[in-house]
């Protein structure tokens, strides 16, 4: 398993700021634990891709929830709900047991919004969902943009309570778009193009990322946590959901239910970090002052990977 440069960075500034945890903190023994992961998938752009069509691909996607017995939460953006596919596919998410969040309408920026603008946008996605019994008025900011300013930031978290809705926030943030938008490439350009090398890589790319996350958790809080991590509705996870769901369980983490993660007091944090948003992690870190070394902005993004998938031919 590679290690990126990254990570390695991470771990080697933690030890010289003596930010390592090496017990369990000021929280006392019972909370040191393995480390959770919730599965939330955003979007739920349903377009035909290579190998899977929309429908398949969320067949596939709820088939490994459930082989692997979790609940995830998907968060919808309206412009995506077209109308003979998305009733079906958000039935059977309702159905299965998993939440359904709003992602907004339009999935415009934050930030290149005001805080009315976005609220009537999340406003307008609401009636396309409300009517499943698995919808929760949880928010998914678009690119995880929180606000530029302080008088954003604060405006939308006093909007979204007034509403009666809770941000959603991710823990651990990934670049799975990007690996998809490649993978879609090569199968584009070449029918018959090699899968495995892509889910290779896929799999490093989120266990890397899920222990760089996990890493800064313990720096912080003295223990690991239940995460959330952000997946996208797109090929790669119809192909890979279930491979990544084994990784993680046999390297020790546990499978967490979405709504629980969500209820659990460290993702009610609210950094006051600007710009605001990225994981919830990276900004509890940004924060605490202690970590501005470790962390690069914005805390993921395809350039980061494209690299290393150049190299590797991919
Ligand atoms: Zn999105």
């Amino acid at each position: 398993m590679a290690l990126d440069s990254d990570r390695r960075t991470l771990i080697a500034g933690l030890f010289v700021a003596g930010l390592a945890a090496g017990g369990a903190g000021g929280h006392g023994g019972r909370r040191a634990r393995t480390p959770g992961i919730a599965i939330t998938i955003d979007d739920f752009d349903l377009t035909d891709t290579p190998v899977l069509r929309g429908e398949d691909r969320d067949t596939a996607i709820r088939a490994a929830l459930q082989r692997h017995q979790v609940k995830a939460a998907g968060f919808v953006a309206g412009k995506y709900v077209d109308e003979k596919l998305a009733p079906r596919v958000l039935r059977r998410w309702s159905d299965d047991g998993h939440i359904l969040g709003n992602h907004s309408f339009s999935h415009r920026s934050f930030d290149a919004q005001q805080p009315d603008a976005l609220m009537d946008d999340i406003l307008k996605c609401e009636p396309l969902l409300s009517g499943y019994p698995g919808f929760r008025k949880l928010f998914r900011f678009p690119y995880l943009a929180e606000g530029k300013t302080a008088e954003a930031r604060d405006g939308m978290r006093a909007l979204l309570a007034r509403h009666g809705y809770r941000n959603a926030p991710v823990t651990i943030d990934t670049s799975d778009w990007y690996i998809d938008n490649r993978l879609k490439a090569r199968l584009q350009a070449n029918a018959g193009s090699a899968i495995a090398p892509y889910r290779r890589f896929y799999l490093d790319h989120l266990w890397d990322r899920a222990t760089f996350y996990d890493g800064l958790a313990n720096a912080l809080f003295g223990h690991s946590i239940d995460h959330t991590i952000l997946l996208h509705h797109r090929l790669t996870t119809g192909l890979f959901l279930g491979d990544a769901l084994a990784m993680f369980r046999a390297r020790g983490w546990r499978l967490v239910d979405a709504e629980k993660a969500f209820a659990s007091p460290v993702l009610r944090m609210q950094p006051n970090t600007l710009p605001a948003g990225q994981s919830l992690v990276w900004a509890a870190a940004k924060a605490d002052g202690r970590f501005d070394k470790l962390l690069r902005y914005p805390g993921e993004d395809g350039d980061y990977e494209a690299p290393r998938m150049d190299a590797l031919g991919l």
